[in-house]
């Protein structure tokens, strides 16, 4: 998608957020748990290989993607650490993996079988074993499948058995009954493991945060990084998350539009009174999306609604007063001690602020600042 580098639309993403957050969590863990920084979906939005350099700085080992594009990006742009693509990848691309030493994950013997087929002489894949303790998800669902896949990975030595993980469903609620039954089922397959892997992990943000002391010694650590709270409002940060993401524009049309004029498609508002209407250079194309009728967003450090449907590329707010063409609007962000967060933006989507972030298209630039 072409980048909108001549339109003042952008997503700003504030690397010093990134990084303090970081280190708050690397300072709460126990030593010798490493982190390992979740950047799949272009690093939720904030872009993947900037999310990867700040997290090393602040002391991430290793990363997490979901798809094996994603870690081949990494390793373009030169990272060297470990990294481990968390969901299922075809098993005839083990040989790419394997020469990139990039980490897959596995749910089943028949997988490793199959990749075994596709591994060159000399190379070696490590991996990862996903357990299902409740996800539903992906992984081995009983100990004796766990068992039957260790011992195919002792006897065929062109894998590594480098970690074994679970997922967690519900780490980021209140209510803790789902969470022990999964614990439990944990321990039932670790139960049957004659050794540990270099990684052990069950940790997302939320189980980190909220659960730590179920941390093995590795954390998958994803949107807390980026100043989010998993949990949404359900449970209070450890310590103060920072948001790294805003969004802002300018207005680029400025109009007083006369009383029982309309706006956008479908005419469904129609001014009241005399109104100044102002327009702004962003859409849903954008990732802004249509449902945000009705939202606001902030000019000035005053709240504006935003009138009308939302349009692909543009979309129109109701102004207090007459305000300059070029005058800066905050969609996302902190402007004269207002703020409207991601969150408040996904409450009003019906959503939460994870598909908000990452749904912010290659349209916007991300600029990076601190
Ligand atoms: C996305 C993901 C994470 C990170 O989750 P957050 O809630 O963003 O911390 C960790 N583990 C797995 C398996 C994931 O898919």
């Amino acid at each position: 998608m072409t980048i909108g580098n001549h339109r003042p639309s952008q997503l700003v993403i504030d690397q010093s957020a990134i990084y303090d957050n970081i280190a708050a969590e690397k300072a709460r863990l126990k030593s010798g748990t490493e982190l390992f920084q979740v950047v799949k979906a272009n690093g939720y939005g904030h872009g993947i290989t900037q999310v990867a350099r700040t997290a090393e700085r602040a002391g991430a080992s290793g990363f997490c993607v979901a798809i094996l594009d994603e870690a081949l990006t990494l390793r373009a742009a030169g990272f060297n650490e470990p990294i481990l693509v968390l969901g299922i990848t075809e098993p005839k691309y083990a040989d790419l993996m394997a020469s990139h030493h990039i980490s897959a994950t596995v749910g089943s013997v028949e997988w490793l079988e199959s990749a075994a087929s596709f591994l060159q002489t000399g190379h070696h894949l490590a991996v990862h074993l996903g357990l299902d303790t409740g996800m539903g998800r992906l992984g081995f669902q009983q100990p004796e499948e766990l068992s039957v896949a260790v011992n195919y990975l002792e006897t065929h030595p062109q894998f590594d058995f480098e970690g074994i993980f679970t997922h967690f469903a519900t780490a980021d609620s209140a209510d803790t009954d789902y969470f022990k039954i999964q614990v439990a089922r944990w321990q039932a397959f670790m139960a049957v493991l004659p050794k540990r892997p270099r990684y052990v992990h069950v940790s997302n943000s939320a189980t980190s945060l909220w659960h730590e002391v179920c941390n093995g010694n590795m954390i998958r650590f994803g949107v807390a990084a980026y100043g989010l709270n998993p949990s949404g409002t359900e449970l209070k940060e450890p310590y103060k998350l920072k948001p790294a993401m805003s969004l802002t524009s300018q207005l680029v049309f400025v109009k007083q539009l006369p009383k029982g004029y309309s706006v956008s498609y479908g005419a469904t508002y129609t001014a009241t009174e005399d109104e100044w209407v102002g327009t702004l250079p962003i859409g849903y194309a954008d990732g802004y999306e249509r449902r945000l009728q009705g939202f606001h967003v902030l000019v000035d450090g005053q709240l504006c609604e935003i009138i009308g449907r939302i349009c692909m590329d543009q979309l129109m707010i109701r102004l207090p007063q007459k305000y300059a063409v070029g005058t800066k609007v905050t969609l996302v962000g902190a402007d004269h001690g207002q703020s409207i967060t991601l969150q408040d933006v996904a409450d009003y989507c019906g959503t939460i602020h994870y598909e908000i972030a990452c749904g912010f298209t290659a349209r916007l630039p991300r600029v990076y600042v601190n």
